[in-house]
């Protein structure tokens, strides 16, 4: 009958779908291998004056979405050499330009990693990025507090920390006052805020001596909204789209 029907259409679909998604975490390391993955940079500017004071690094594989195939990556164990290829590209690009503030996610999954420390400091060393021009993101998850001697370690090569998505639900303040982070940035969530709950959530981060992004700023009115808030920093399509150069 009908109904019998459509749960079948339903269940190929599934079962396609997994063999596809399959193939692709299959194809991975070989895509890995062949320098498929690459970096697009998005500006991230001064909300006071709009000046452009650095990048965030973005990866792109022409099969598949970032959140997919990095989610895919942590699966399978790939992100640890992925992690690696991706920051020492962007370690690349930006050693020439002192201007700008180079930064590049990690996954909390490489944190795990005993290696990564020593992987980051070769990376440094390899490509000539000064380790103050250089801003790891780490995305807020209930892991990452069990990172600490690792974040230390990290914080104490001479980069910046930035706890990434911040406010979508796992740090307390008092965790952040006890982690490295010298940066947050704010959930896209954030920014339906009302106006004064963003300029207690600035206050408290600054009180903490940790400047503030925020991402996701698609208008002019949001972008004063944040500016008026007291945010240091802001990224969004306002300011520029990701791409395959520097601004
Ligand atoms: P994220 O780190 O929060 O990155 C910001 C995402 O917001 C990016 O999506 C960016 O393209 C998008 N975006 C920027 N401005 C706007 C805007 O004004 N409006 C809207 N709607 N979106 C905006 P993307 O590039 O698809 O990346 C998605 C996620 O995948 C990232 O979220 C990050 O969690 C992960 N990711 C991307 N590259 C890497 C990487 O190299 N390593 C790791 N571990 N994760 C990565
Ligand atoms: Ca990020
Ligand atoms: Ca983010």
């Amino acid at each position: 009958d009908e109904r019998g029907r459509g749960v079948g259409v339903f269940e190929v679909g599934r079962a396609e779908e997994d063999r596809r998604r399959h193939r692709l975490a299959a194809a991975l390391p070989a895509a890995l291998a062949a320098g498929e993955f690459t970096l697009q940079y998005q500006p991230l500017v001064r909300l006071a004056d709009g000046a452009v004071i650095g990048v965030e690094a973005l990866a792109r594989w022409r099969r598949l979405e970032p959140r997919q195939f990095i989610a895919m990556a942590e699966r399978t164990g790939v992100i640890h050499e992925l992690g690696r290829s991706l920051l020492e590209q962007a370690g690349r690009a930006g050693a020439a330009r002192a201007d700008l503030r180079m930064s590049v996610n990690v996954s909390p999954v490489q944190l795990a990693a005993p290696g990564l420390v020593a992987a980051v400091a070769g990376i440094l060393h390899r490509t000539g990025m000064p380790a103050e021009r250089l801003q790891l993101e780490i995305t807020e998850t209930a892991a990452v507090i069990e990172h600490r001697a690792v974040l230390d370690r990290l914080a104490a090569l001479g980069l910046r920390l930035a706890l990434d998505d911040f406010g979508t639900g796992y740090s307390s303040l008092a965790e952040l006052a006890s982690l490295p982070f010298a940066e947050v940035k704010l959930a896209a969530e954030f920014l339906t805020a009302h106006g004064e709950v963003l300029r207690h959530v600035v206050g408290l981060c600054h009180a903490l001596g940790v400047t503030v992004t925020a991402e996701g700023i698609e208008s002019g009115e949001q972008a004063r909204a944040l500016r008026e808030a007291g945010c240091d920093h802001g990224q969004g399509y306002l300011f520029g789209r990701p791409r395959a150069g520097l601004p």
